[in-house]
């Protein structure tokens, strides 16, 4: 966010590195401006994006409270207790929370609404929640739980990450050995591979911005921070000068860039953590901004001759100057230097949105169209990120995915696939059959499972197939939704056999709820426990 945005304006240090302090750790010297940048006066969230601000008086900051977020939203305070501070950054103060209906912790970032002094800084804010919902559901990503607004802030919380953040325990530890390192840097570009693939540029990336999950040595990183991101198109070009500057990129710094960049920053970091200093270095800013526009890598100081030959490999083709022969995350992924403990090399990995795809197609007919009706009542907010995605893939813009357009889409995003591999897709999430994939279809076939299974999405959909509320799906209901969804009547015994599992000809809500939440080669994925919860969620729905 602000704090991590480059000064761009002529004349003056941004403060990165007082003059007056010895340098000795040039990392550690990057922690003042870490916590907020003396060069930001406009206290822009995008700094040098931002024009200055010419009016004496800025315009009274927002107090309407769905001016953010745009939806009336409840009190953050009525549903969770707010705790001690866990951090915080130039725009927001991160709180420890506990929701009070289940006590489970979380954290909760709060945004003053009074700092979001321009209509950008707002947006801002607002993309960082649709970009979280968009990106939920990775491992490495922090998940994002819900967003509040009232007069004052808005406050998004999200999974509570306790063990701190990356840049401290590189400090605490000066540099990492090669195994330990790859195993970070895997995740770091792990968490690009999937933005990207997403159709997101993070932006930020730097050792600040990813936590660790618990405060065990080998707790698994997450990615946070997404005030700075931006949703992307392939081959679009970007020229606003964000980011920070040990972590940005050649082509940032010369306003015209793309996704690439986030690879760059992913580099600094992987250098970062072998050596314990940044491979471009310097007393000022604007120092640092020439080290990087020229681009030598540093490998004949300590330690870098007893290095691997291969790590250095990788570090050169994520630092590469040129953004277009730079590797992909992607590509980075199956370096030998990646690869966990140099065995058998990774198949290629599919595209999220491919994944996704194909764990639709192999769904039964009743769990699509359940999966559909879920998608559907999901809040704008949680599905912008997909609606993007959708835009770009309808080349067009008619409102309907073509063969041809699925198969150049896949293509950007980075799937090879055969003829007939997409046509088998397509057939699979055009649930009408109609021969096109409309909106309502992507979405089913593109959102994250983990949001249709909520228990609240499950019973919204089961209700939707039980139109006469008796707690069971019988064949007529089936009939009329075969019906409403353009499907032939011959679906019906197909689905009645998948989930009916105590064969009574109909299906009761456990068998709907074990059905939607089984993996689809059939393996229940849901601890005993939640198995419980269902059956108490039962108890409740069916009590009379
Ligand atoms: P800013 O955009 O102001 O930099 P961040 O999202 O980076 O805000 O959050 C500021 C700090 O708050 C982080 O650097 C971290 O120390 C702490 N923090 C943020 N999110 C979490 C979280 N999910 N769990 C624990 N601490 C967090
Ligand atoms: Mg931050």
């Amino acid at each position: 966010m602000g704090n991590s945005c480059i000064g761009t304006g002529a004349g003056g240090s941004n403060g990165l590195i007082p003059p007056e302090t010895e340098v000795e750790n040039p990392l550690a010297m990057a922690t003042p401006s870490s916590h907020g940048s003396p060069g930001q006066g406009s206290g822009s969230r995008a700094g040098g994006k931002k024009k200055p601000v010419m009016s004496a008086r800025p315009k009274p900051p927002p107090t309407n409270q769905r001016s953010v977020l745009q939806r009336e939203t409840e009190n953050v305070r009525t549903l969770y207790t707010i705790g001690r501070e866990l951090g915080r950054g130039q725009f927001g103060v991160t709180y420890l929370c506990t929701e009070k209906q289940t006590g489970l912790q979380y954290a909760c970032k709060s945004i003053a609404k009074r700092k979001l002094l321009q209509p950008e800084d707002v947006e801002d804010v607002r993309r960082e929640v649709h970009i979280m919902h968009h990106l939920s559901g990775h491992p490495n990503i922090v998940a994002i739980k819900g967003a509040y607004e009232d007069a004052t802030s808005v406050h998004l919380v999200m999974e509570l990450c306790a063990g701190g953040e990356l840049f401290d325990r590189i400090i605490q530890r000066g540099q990492y050995s090669e195994r330990a390192a790859a195993q970070l840097t895997r995740t770091i570009v792990g968490v690009v591979r999937q933005c990207h693939s997403l159709g997101v540029m993070h932006r930020d990336l730097k050792p600040e911005n990813f936590l660790l999950a618990s405060t065990g040595e080998d707790a698994p990183l997450k990615a946070t921070d997404f005030g700075l991101s931006v949703f992307f198109k392939p081959g679009e070009k970007f020229s606003d000068v964000v980011g920070s500057p040990y972590y940005v990129a050649p082509e940032v710094l010369k306003r015209d860039y793309g996704p690439e960049a986030d690879v760059w920053s992913a580099g600094v970091i992987l250098y970062i953590l072998l050596s314990g200093v940044p491979p471009f270095w310097a007393e000022t800013e604007q120092g640092i901004f020439d080290a990087v526009l020229k681009g030598e890598i540093d490998f004949s100081s300590q330690p870098w001759p007893s290095i691997s030959e291969s790590a250095k490999d990788l570090i050169r083709k994520m630092l590469n100057s040129d953004p277009k022969a730079r590797w992909t995350a992607q590509r980075a992924l199956s370096h030998p230097w990646m690869r966990e403990d140099g065995v058998a090399p990774d198949k290629p990995l599919d595209s999220a949105v491919l994944s996704r795809l194909k764990n639709f197609s192999a769904m039964n007919k009743m769990k699509k169209i359940a999966v559909k009706v879920i998608a559907q009542t999901l809040s704008e907010e949680e599905i912008v990120g997909l609606k993007e995605m959708f835009k770009m893939i309808d080349a067009d813009g008619s409102g309907a995915i073509t063969f041809e357009e699925l198969k150049d889409g896949l293509q950007k995003v980075g799937s090879q696939l055969a003829e007939s591999e997409v046509r088998a897709l397509m057939e699979s999430a055009d649930v009408d059959g109609n021969g096109t994939i409309d909106y309502g279809e992507f979405l089913a076939a593109t959102v994250q499972m983990h949001k249709v299974e909520r228990d609240e999405n499950l019973f919204k959909a089961f209700s939707y197939f039980d139109k006469d509320g008796s707690g069971y799906i019988t064949y007529d209901e089936l009939k009329q939704v075969c019906h409403e969804q353009n499907l032939g009547e011959s679906a019906i015994n197909e689905i009645i056999c998948e989930a009916d599992t105590d064969h009574d000809g109909r299906i009761d809500y456990n068998e709907f709820v074990a059905m939607m939440r089984r993996g689809n080669g059939g393996i229940g994925r849901k601890s005993a426990k939640n198995l419980d919860q269902q059956r108490n969620l039962r108890g409740v729905i069916f009590a009379n």
